[in-house]
């Protein structure tokens, strides 16, 4: 059998498993695709979209659908809480000769993966099946294999390689024998979302980071199911409190009145908690699997950047394959896919996602205040600021890992 007619199997229909399936698709390749859900997830996680990602979404317009279905968001905020006051804006303007989006896209991850999922159902080529989990994985020189629990029992499907897409607790990573190295921050994750406008009311842009000594929040904008919008607000909890104490309607009003004083409660639409890890795969290839997204690496939500290393994944990894499947190139090219991608998950994502953190949270005076100056003084001068942007829209990682190339074998 020819090695393009054989398929690439994909555990995990999330976001980064139906690009990958559709970016694969397009190309002609057979796929299929298993989730343990019996429908797409509507949990509210990703919104912020990058503009080094929306450069790799230009194909059938992905990048401009999701523009429509969500909001052009091209500059953000960072605040001092206990002030009051603005400290820094950022234009991604500043980065017009560097993207061919100088701003970022607030997309709720469900609509993305919806977009994909209905650009599949025209491949036919394409398969997927909901209702499917991935309990087993088994390899050999020429094939992978998985077993599936569905609604008719356990079987086996077989293919040339397989994406572990399956997120963070990934079934395939783990039964791959791959660490998973890293740690988990004490404190919970929070999200709130209200319908309260915090642009009309307090003068908020639609990505606004507030610093606070101990705690920080984001509070931003999803177009929801259309205008005016609903924001998230997202803080980290009190280690001392039961994760039951922290998501009841008393504590929901302390914690937004605590930041946000306001002489009316707020309406809260949605509240979810998550625990939240910083962890990056010990490798990203094992033979026939691969591992993208979540299964690969996680980190705190801070700068908006789990999804989009996902998609970057993703892209990386299905170039990658395509090359190998249709053009007979070398299997190497996969150990660059893990080269590439897992070095800037390190030396970027966690890196920069800890350090947003630990910027906004810091209690020690003299560092709040070094902090701040910092910031005010970065976005008082272009070219700091376009440094400063490259990074955080994640132009630079994608540079770092374009450029990165293997040692003769
Ligand atoms: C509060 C919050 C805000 C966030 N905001 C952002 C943001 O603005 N920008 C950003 O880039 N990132 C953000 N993230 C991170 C982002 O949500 C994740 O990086 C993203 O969901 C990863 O996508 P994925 O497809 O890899 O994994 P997932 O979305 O977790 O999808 C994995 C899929 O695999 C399925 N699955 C699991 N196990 C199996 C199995 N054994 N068999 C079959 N299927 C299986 C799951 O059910 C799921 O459907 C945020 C996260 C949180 C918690």
């Amino acid at each position: 059998m020819a090695a393009s007619d054989r398929r690439v199997l994909i555990a995990g229909g999330g976001p980064v498993g139906l690009l990958c399936a559709w970016l694969l698709g397009r190309r002609g390749l057979r796929v299929l695709v298993c989730d343990d859900n019996s429908e797409l997830q509507a949990d509210p996680r990703a919104a912020t979209t990058h503009p080094a990602t929306l450069d790799l979404l230009e194909e059938d317009e992905l990048d401009d659908d999701m523009a429509r279905v969500g909001l052009v968001a091209p500059i953000f905020q960072f605040w001092d809480r206990p002030s009051g006051k603005l400290v820094a804006e950022f234009d991604h303007a500043v980065l017009k000769n560097d993207t061919r989006h100088p701003f970022v896209v607030q997309c709720e991850q469900f609509k993305t993966a919806k977009l994909l999922l209905d650009r599949l159902r025209s491949l036919a080529n394409v398969e997927v099946l909901f209702s499917h989990e991935v309990v087993g994985v088994a390899q050999n020189a020429d094939t992978v294999s998985i077993e599936v629990r569905g609604p008719d029992g356990v079987k086996r499907h077989t293919g040339a390689y397989l994406i572990g897409a399956d997120g963070g607790r990934s079934v395939v990573r783990k039964q791959c024998g791959i660490a998973f190295d890293g740690f988990t921050w004490p404190e919970r994750f929070i999200v709130f979302t209200t319908p309260y406008d915090f642009e009309k009311n307090r003068g908020y842009c639609p990505r606004s980071y507030f610093a606070d000594p101990g705690s920080w929040c984001n509070c931003f904008k999803v177009s929801a199911d259309g205008p005016p919008g609903l924001w998230r607000t997202v803080f980290p909890t009190d280690t001392s409190q039961p994760d039951a104490d922290v998501t009841s309607d008393e504590a929901v009003q302390a914690l937004m009145q605590k930041f946000f004083p306001s002489p009316e409660p707020y309406e809260v639409v949605h509240r979810n908690l998550y625990v939240t890890h910083q962890r990056v795969a010990a490798t990203f290839r094992k033979g026939r699997v691969l591992l993208a997204g979540d299964a690969a690496h996680v980190n705190n939500p801070i700068g908006g950047m789990g999804l989009n290393g996902g998609i970057q994944d993703a892209a990386n990894l299905c170039e990658k394959l395509a090359k190998v499947l249709l053009e007979g190139a070398s299997e190497r090219l996969l150990d660059l896919y893990n080269l590439q991608r897992r070095t800037v998950a390190i030396e970027f994502v966690q890196e920069q996602s800890i350090a947003n953190k630990k910027r906004l949270e810091a209690s020690d005076p003299e560092v709040r205040r070094r902090n701040l100056d910092e910031l005010r003084q970065m976005a008082a001068d272009r070219e700091r600021a376009r440094a400063f942007l490259l990074r955080t829209a994640m132009i630079a990682s994608q540079r770092r890992a374009a450029a990165l190339i293997l040692e003769e074998a």
